[in-house]
């Protein structure tokens, strides 16, 4: 008999001779074990790991402590194996958090638990040695002057960072290659020579140590700027739990609040959790808060290595790292001395994860603040509506930065009615007329069209055959940079077809437009200008920083772009955006999409004009009376805001609901349908009051990566009314028959109906 005693939930006597394991499997229970030999189960801490005999073999658990006692039959339990840390990784706020999440979003502890750490330590890995490799000068390194490097700027620009007076981790004084590249772009070449030429040596530096930077002081705040920042001040220093809402135009010198924040916080002795939505945001906002602040910096995304997240993870556990800059999961990193939590582009869909454990960052950072007695300042230039809402009631305290850092004047938004008008390269003749000329004056403009690829599809102009996904109801995507159909939900590829898969004739064409057509129509429409092309296939292998630089250079006076330059990089040349293809975003299914458009817009608009050139806005649009438009041109997102707001709660949708989302998938249409149907006569019997279902129905795309997949929605008015409800049917469905090959799962707050 191999199968662990059950843990009971139930508080009944503690201390007891049994510790409680948690392991890393979607089961909702916890285990008991009996101590190694020669040890107390209380000896060993909370949040400590330990190996544990499981099934067949052995798996890592979490301790939590000794167990209440299962009642069951204590002969049978197994011994612990192994306690794998000398400390606990997770100290009981961490513990406290990742429980309520597991709580709130109805997921198995274990999961729950092992999610919120670094992946090298789901397995049985001993802790590694905080030692990062990096570099320092060598004796002879230290008394070169960098001129002499003059025809090697690479090298020059190397040495002359390492000779930084103070820079560097650690006593002696070393740069890591992600330090240097960071600062001065990729310089591996450089390194190498360095080293042969004897200047440079490998090191082992301390990662929880400053890059020693000498802290620059910042810019004079402008008044709302200083507003906001002592109203956030007098909140720390009161102590205890506020929510804030920075709201502030794009440009208006957010960061610089926050790092106004982060400051009071060290001043203060206290550890800061900075989150932001996008890995690509990271550098950037690391370089400037490494400068401006000069303290230990903890960067955690997932584009680190398994070690290095490790190492910046127990850094800031440590309380070594006095700033945590990440983004979403970082949310859950261990800070023993918290004291002030941001969370920036508070909007962002990215902050939900939407597989295994699925969390909102945002909620739960303000939940995080709640439980740690801190501020948490929430800052977006377009913020949620629910986060407006709470705004609006007064549950958040509402901060406004109405003007533009440096005084840059806001960009104009102008609709370009394109009915009946003739388009060349998707773009109107009073558009590449206002291109033209802005390029002709020196200045850069950016053309932001959604969609990545050369068309969305490629169909057959004599029988209308249209290229399908096999696995997905998705049609394909023509890459011609590739020479590849693509699907952009499953990821399957195939060659492009010579003539028409179905009738055989040669007439096979593109409809459409994406970037990379568009990207061939611009060279058509501007010769000889350059033009960077910025979207996941041509920044695939880290070329978005070349690209990035390249463009903040001037180096090309066109800049075509999906949303992934519409987050927050800073492209001063810019004076005229142009939304080229708006309309397919009018009208989306979910009741989400016009929040979601609005955000893109505003964000967009606010590349350009960010610097002392005014900016302006182009829209092209077959709908300008869109009442979604015509509220944003006339009043701003916030305009647009109030409307949609009272829009959701005439419909009686969130924020003025609360939802969760029952999807399931199975190899065929009825297996995941029978399941929600199962599901739903499970909610029925609960008869909760208040509670309401909806479906089950297919989903909006129903075949999916070869799955079919369906859903039912729950909604309530109170959020307390639908956990309990959720409390009672998770039980249920946790017990549930499910059909051969499918599987289901539940998404409390979903932010999307996919
Ligand atoms: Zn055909
Ligand atoms: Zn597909």
């Amino acid at each position: 008999m191999t199968t662990p005693t059950l843990g009971s939930n139930t508080g009944a006597a503690l201390g007891s001779g049994y510790l409680q394991v948690a392991v890393d499997l979607p089961l909702d229970s916890t285990f008991d074990y009996l101590p190694p030999f020669g040890q107390g189960a209380a000896a060993i801490a909370p949040g400590t790991r330990v190996l544990v005999p499981f099934g067949r073999g052995e798996r890592v658990g979490l301790a939590l402590g000794a167990s209440p006692g299962s009642g069951q039959d204590q002969s049978r339990l197994k011994r612990v194996t192994a306690v794998l840390d000398p400390a606990p990784l997770l100290a009981a706020a961490d513990l406290a958090l990742i429980r309520w999440a597991a709580d709130y979003y109805r997921h198995p502890l274990g999961e729950a638990l092992f999610a919120a750490m670094p992946a090298r330590l789901r397995r049985p890995e001993p802790l590694l040695e905080p030692r990062l490799r990096g570099w320092r000068l060598t004796q002879i390194g230290r008394d070169q002057a960098a001129e002499v490097l003059a025809r090697a700027p690479r090298q020059a620009a190397v040495l002359a960072r390492l000779q930084v007076p103070g820079a560097g981790r650690g006593l002696t004084p070393g740069l890591t290659t992600a330090d240097l590249t960071r600062a001065l772009g990729e310089c591996g070449a450089a390194l190498r020579a360095l080293v042969a030429r004897g200047w440079v040596e490998p090191c082992l530096l301390d990662p929880a140590v400053a890059t020693g930077v000498v802290p620059v002081l910042g810019p004079e705040l402008h008044p709302e700027q200083a507003q906001a920042v002592a109203e956030v001040r007098s909140a720390m220093a009161a102590g205890g739990f506020r929510a804030f809402l920075l709201d502030g135009v794009t440009g208006s010198g957010k960061t610089e609040v926050y790092l106004r924040l982060i400051q009071a916080a060290l001043a203060a002795g206290r550890q800061t959790l900075v989150l932001v939505p996008e890995i690509g945001l990271t550098p950037q906002l690391e370089r400037r808060m490494g400068t401006r602040l000069g303290v230990p910096m903890a960067v955690l995304h997932s584009g680190l290595g398994e070690r290095e997240r490790e190492l910046a993870w127990r850094a800031a556990a440590s309380g070594a790292a006095a700033l945590v800059l990440g983004t979403r999961s970082a949310v859950f990193t261990p800070l023993p001395r918290l004291g002030l939590v941001v969370v920036d582009e508070e909007h962002d869909g990215s902050f939900k994860q939407q597989e295994g454990l699925r969390y909102s960052a945002r909620d739960l950072a303000v939940r995080r603040a709640q439980v740690t007695g801190c501020p948490v300042v929430l800052g977006s230039a377009t913020p949620a509506l629910e986060t407006l809402y709470n705004a609006e009631r007064g549950r958040y305290a509402w901060l406004h930065l109405t003007e533009r850092a440096g005084g840059a004047c806001p960009p104009r938004l102008d609709l370009l009615d394109i009915r009946g008008q003739p388009l060349e390269g998707g773009l109107s003749r009073v558009l590449v007329r206002d291109l033209g000329a802005e390029i002709a004056a020196g200045n850069q403009v950016l053309l932001f069209l959604n969609r990545r690829g050369f068309a969305p599809v490629l169909t057959c102009h004599d029988c209308g055959w249209v290229g399908g996904c096999p696995h997905c109801d998705a049609r394909l995507t023509l890459h011609l940079h590739h020479r590849r159909l693509a699907c952009h939900h499953c990821g399957w590829t195939q060659p492009i077809p010579r003539a028409c898969p179905d009738c055989a004739k040669d007439d096979l064409r593109a409809m459409g437009q994406g970037t990379e057509r568009l990207e061939e129509d611009v060279a058509r429409l501007f010769p000889g200008v350059p033009a960077a092309r910025i979207d996941r296939d041509s920044t695939r292998g880290g070329g978005l920083r070349r690209l990035l630089e390249g463009a903040r250079r001037g180096d090309y006076p066109i800049l075509i772009g999906t949303q992934m330059l519409a987050k927050g990089h800073h492209l001063p040349g810019v004076t005229l955006v142009a939304l080229i293809d708006l309309d397919q975003g009018l009208f989306g299914a979910d009741y989400r999409a016009p929040e979601r458009m609005a955000q893109l817009i505003v964000q967009v608009a606010g590349r350009a004009g960010r610097a002392e050139r005014p900016g302006r806005v182009v829209l092209q649009t077959r709908h300008p009376d869109h009442p979604l438009l015509t509220a944003l041109l006339r009043g701003g997102y916030g305009a647009f805001a109030r409307g949609a707001l009272a829009e959701r709660r005439a419909a009686v949708l969130p924020p003025f609901a609360f939802q969760a989302l029952l999807r399931a998938e199975g190899r065929g249409p009825e297996a995941a349908t029978e399941l929600l149907s199962r599901a739903a006569g499970l909610a029925r019997g609960i008869g909760a009051q208040g509670v309401s279902l909806w479906g089950p129905v297919p989903a909006p795309m129903e075949r999916r990566a070869g799955r079919y997949r369906a859903q039912l929605l729950t909604q309530a008015a109170g959020r307390g009314v639908l956990q309990r409800f959720l409390a009672e049917w998770i039980v249920g469905l946790r017990g549930l028959k499910v059909p051969a090959g499918a599987r289901w799962s539940l998404d409390v707050d979903p932010q999307e109906m996919l």
